[in-house]
Formats: C-alpha cells, sequence, structure tokens
C-alpha cells in the first residue's frame, strides 16, 4: 500500500480560489496522477489557515490576508469525491482549546499538524521569515522550533506530524547550528513517542533548497528505533506532484527496517504494509 495523505488542491497563492481548484476535474487530475504512481489512498489536507474558521485561533497578518474560504464547504465538496477528509492545521501555542473545538465539529478522517511559525515569525515563508531580525542565531531558531513541534506532538490535537525539520527548508542559505543536530532531535522524539502521533515522511524537501527527505534520515532513524509509526506523503499542491519522489522514501523506510505506514479513517489509525509500484520522478 502507498498512500498521499498531506496534499493541497492547489498552491499557495492567494488567487487560488476555492472556484478554480475545488472542482471534480481538478480532483480527477489528482485520481490519474496516483492511479498512475500506484498510490491506493489519497487524501486531501487543505491548509487551515485559508479558511475563515481558522481566525478563532489565531490573527497573523498571513492567515487574515488568506482566511477566505469556509471549511464546512471544503469538507462536504471533498465528502463527494473519492478522497479522504484531511486537513492541515497549525498548532497555536495556547490555542489548544480552540483548535480541538475547529477540528471535532468536522468529521476528517486525519488532522496533519504543522509548525510553519517560531512564534509569529515564519520558517518557510520569506513575507515572515525567521532568520530576519531575530539575530538569526540558527540554534535559538532550531530550539524554538522543535519545542514547538513537541509541543505540537504532545498536544493529542493532530493524528500525523508534518514535514518534522521544516526549519531546515532553506538548506544552504541558512547557518546550521553549531549543535550536533541530534540534540535538538531528542527532545521531539521524546514526545512524539509519548504522543503516539505518527510521524510523516514527506517529499516535500526534495523541491525545496534543502534538497532531503523531511524528516533527516538520522531524525527518521531515531524515531523509528523509538518505535514511531509513519506516515507517507508528498505535501503536493500540484497533480504533477503527487507521490513525488516516493522511491526515496521507499528506500529510507527499507533501510530503517520500517515496513508499515499508517492509514486513516474517521481519525482511526491503521497499520498496513508499506510497498507497491512507485512512478519514477
Ligand atoms: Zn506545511
Ligand atoms: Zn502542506
Amino acid at each position: 500500500m502507498l498512500t498521499d495523505y498531506h496534499l493541497h488542491l492547489r498552491p499557495d497563492e492567494e488567487e487560488t480560489t476555492a472556484e478554480r481548484y475545488f472542482t471534480a476535474e481538478n480532483v480527477e487530475r489528482y485520481l490519474e496522477a496516483a492511479a498512475a504512481a500506484g498510490i491506493e489512498e489519497l487524501g486531501v489536507s487543505e491548509h487551515v489557515y485559508r479558511f475563515r474558521q481558522a481566525l478563532d485561533l489565531w490573527r497573523h497578518p498571513l492567515w487574515v490576508e488568506n482566511a477566505h474560504d469556509d471549511i464546512d464547504a471544503y469538507c462536504d465538496f471533498v465528502r463527494g469525491t473519492p478522497l479522504r477528509l484531511g486537513v492541515e492545521c497549525d498548532y497555536v501555542p495556547g490555542a489548544e482549546e480552540r483548535t480541538a473545538a475547529l477540528l471535532e465539529a468536522r468529521d476528517f478522517d486525519y488532522v496533519v499538524g504543522s509548525v510553519h511559525f517560531v512564534g509569529d515569525r515564519a520558517v518557510d515563508h520569506e513575507g515572515f521569515d525567521v532568520w530576519d531580525g531575530s539575530g538569526g542565531d540558527p540554534d535559538e531558531i532550531w530550539r524554538r522550533y522543535f519545542e514547538a513541534l513537541a509541543e505540537c506532538a504532545r498536544s493529542g490535537l493532530f493524528d500525523i506530524l508534518a514535514h518534522p525539520d521544516l526549519v531546515k527548508v532553506w538548506g544552504r542559505a541558512r547557518p546550521l547550528p553549531e549543535r550536533e543536530l541530534r540534540a535538538f532531535y531528542e527532545p521531539a522524539v521524546e514526545a512524539i513517542v509519548e504522543s503516539g502521533i505518527a510521524v510523516e515522511i514527506s517529499t516535500a524537501g526534495l523541491r525545496k533548497p534543502v534538497g532531503e527527505l523531511y524528516p533527516a534520515p538520522a531524525f527518521a532513524a531515531m524515531c523509528a528505533e523509538a518505535g514511531a509509526p509513519f506516515a507517507l506523503s508528498s505535501d503536493a499542491h500540484l497533480p504533477e506532484q503527487v507521490g513525488f519522489g516516493y522511491e526515496r522514501a521507499l528506500e529510507l523506510l527499507e533501510r530503517l527496517g520500517v515496513g508499515e505506514i499508517c492509514v486513516f479513517e474517521g481519525r482511526q489509525r491503521r497499520l498496513v504494509p508499506v510497498g507497491g509500484r512507485v512512478a519514477q520522478g
């Protein structure tokens, strides 16, 4: 079985309206791409901040700019397609109860939990870049990012922990911490194991300046050794990105001795053997 659960029906630009992208024709393009890649389980997880209801959780300027759509209309639309229904929801410290209320009021198959921000600065968005104005101390940025990731896991709000070392997204364009990376991973792995959340193997990093999978092999190995379950996704924002780079993800799982991945329905998780035909790309 191969899955692609963390995916978006549209690019992140603001003009990518629901009217244009939440259509049967667009879903058909994703289903065709999944079939060609041998992916049997396909789900969609739109960014929570594109929905008006997300402003109950946080009023960050990026969210205020993007919160145009109605989350219930999205859920109704996806339920009319063969896709599993998910959402990519940021962990917003202090908004745990409001986040739980938003998620529990809808019948998601799974929720992908993300950390994109350290405080109100983004690790992966140049408009609100954490690397400007913070003194840019990599040890401090990495420490705060992984602290937020651990809190995200421990919150118990989410089923899948998205792109677990997103802080590395810019690759060589930003400095690495002086401390060993293992020191940042360790507390996150502890939180992951305690919470039971599934760790996402995301091929999105292969398309980004860093050019590697999330999580890095050493981080993934620590998760595997600690017995964490894994989920497999591309974080596609276009049909042609469905299953992107899966041969690399499968190689990593095999190297780690991980033979099963998670599938989700109604926020219940099952482990199934991983594998199948993978498109080259
Ligand atoms: Zn994300
Ligand atoms: Zn995403």
